[in-house]
């Protein structure tokens, strides 16, 4: 039988694990997190698990997006999806700042959202308290349940699962996840499944790529984690600018211990960034075009330490965005002070590159017979073409040598993953 649509798309690593389909039919289509193949749908097989499947692919942006409707006038909307205004701040609050991945940006506005009568409440992820290695989806309706998701965490998440609870209520309920999962949100609320009153505002994080669960088991094993021990916490960023990466746990005998903190840089760039899978290699969104609001590092002028005073890259991508950020600086909500709108491009040079490498990974690829994400309306190939001729060619041979190695033409089949 052929397979339904949704099972499609992961079997062709196009799922981007974002839970859209999951939130919408949590009977019938269930997340599950695999250690290789990061968090993805399982679709119950009967009439009604495929008919579920078939309406679900109207909310999927793992297949592509739409950028034609987007608000762009320049090179630095065409580039990086609408950038109406830029900030470079910090929380009003310390405690939220210095628990923040960054400055604590996003937190800090989604309190806001909350305090200032915007959302009832706000969807994101968070660490599972039982097993702190994976994330679930949460709404939080107070502060103190929103510092539960400060820290980026550099593993497998699907906050759209919190879909099915958003459209089940009445109250409005703010969105926080990577470019993915707002491209999802924000495709569920142009197909209907939910209004735009209903997601007053969709906050997105930068994202250069989720690693898997399987990185996370190096990551523990290298902060010495005993395998028979019960992990308490783990983090991957925040209290302190970058942050460093530390684990919390408990012996046998009850005995609590804290591992060493490694830097983000070894943490990242030795042992989890390697993980990230292919989806994310061809995927041309790191920076939240969807949203109303993204927040990145402003990497320009980078932290001195490991744990600095930590300060966010905060981008207004809608009217209604930037009224909001406008709003929570007067508020004293959030610290922030206007930037240049280019400071994006300044900050983030590696995700341009990125975004450019991407065409060309996804041209390879297709000349080979693999399925990529078609994305509507965004201009890639002059982002391509202005790369260094090193690049460019890395960018197509480079695909062809992965897809060699990782066997890219095998259908993906995921397993859940012990405890
Ligand atoms: C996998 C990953 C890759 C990233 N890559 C980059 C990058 O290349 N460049 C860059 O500038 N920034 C990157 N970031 C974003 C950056 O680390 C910060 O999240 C951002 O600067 C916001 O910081 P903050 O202090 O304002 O957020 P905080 O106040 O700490 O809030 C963080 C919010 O992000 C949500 N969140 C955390 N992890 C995830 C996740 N895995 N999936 C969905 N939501 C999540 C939390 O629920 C919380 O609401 C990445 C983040 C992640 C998770
Ligand atoms: S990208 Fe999202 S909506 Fe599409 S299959 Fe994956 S989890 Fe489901
Ligand atoms: S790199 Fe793109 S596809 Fe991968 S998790 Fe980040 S936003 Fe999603």
């Amino acid at each position: 039988m052929k397979p339904d649509p949704i099972s499609s798309v992961v079997a062709c690593n196009l799922c981007t694990g974002c839970g859209a389909c999951a939130g919408l039919f949590p009977d019938l289509i269930k997340m599950i997190d695999d250690p290789e193949n990061g968090r993805r749908p399982v679709v119950r097989q009967d009439m009604e698990g495929r008919a579920a499947s078939a309406r679900a692919m109207t909310v999927c942006a793992g297949v592509g997006s739409d950028w034609t409707a987007l608000d762009r006038h320049d090179d630095a909307d065409q580039d990086w999806g609408p950038v109406l205004a830029a900030w470079e701040g910090w929380a009003g609050q310390s405690d939220m700042r210095h628990s923040g991945s960054s400055g604590g940006a996003v937190t800090a506005l989604a309190d806001f959202a909350l305090t200032s009568g915007v959302a009832a409440g706000v969807a994101h992820i968070a660490a599972r308290q039982d097993d702190p290695r994976l994330n679930e989806a949460v709404i939080s309706r107070d502060r103190a349940s929103l510092m539960r998701g400060t820290g980026s965490r550099y593993a497998q998440a699907s906050p759209a699962e919190a879909l099915g609870e958003i459209v089940a209520q009445d109250d409005p309920i703010a969105f926080v996840g990577k470019p993915c999962d707002v491209a999802s949100v924000n495709k569920a609320i142009n197909a209907g499944e939910v209004s735009n009153k209903t997601i007053p505002l969709t906050i997105a994080i930068f994202c250069a790529g989720t690693p898997t669960l399987s990185a996370t088991e190096t990551l523990l094993d290298r902060l010495h984690v005993p395998k028979s021990a019960k992990l308490i916490d783990l983090r991957y960023r925040g209290n302190g600018w970058p942050g460093l990466m530390q684990a919390e746990w408990q012996e046998p005998d009850g005995t609590r211990k804290t591992s060493e903190g490694i830097s983000y840089a070894e943490g990242w760039g030795s042992i989890l960034q390697a993980s990230r899978r292919w989806r994310c290699r061809v995927c041309t969104d790191h920076t939240g075009a969807f949203a109303d609001i993204s927040v990145g590092d402003p990497w320009h002028a980078p932290p001195k330490g490991d744990v600095d005073a930590g300060r966010s890259l905060i981008v207004a991508r809608t009217q209604r965005g930037r009224a909001f950020v406008e709003r929570a600086i007067r508020a004293g909500a959030l610290v922030a002070e206007p930037r240049p709108r280019d400071v994006i491009a300044r900050a983030q040079p590696n995700l341009k590159a990125t975004h450019g490498a991407a065409w060309a990974r996804r041209l390879a690829a297709r000349a080979v017979g693999l399925s990529t994400p078609r994305d509507r309306g965004q201009r890639l190939f002059k982002l391509w073409l202005g790369l260094p001729a090193k690049q460019k060619l890395q960018s197509v041979l480079g695909t062809w040598k992965r897809i060699l190695r990782d066997r890219l033409w095998r259908s993906v089949r995921v397993t859940e993953a012990s405890g």
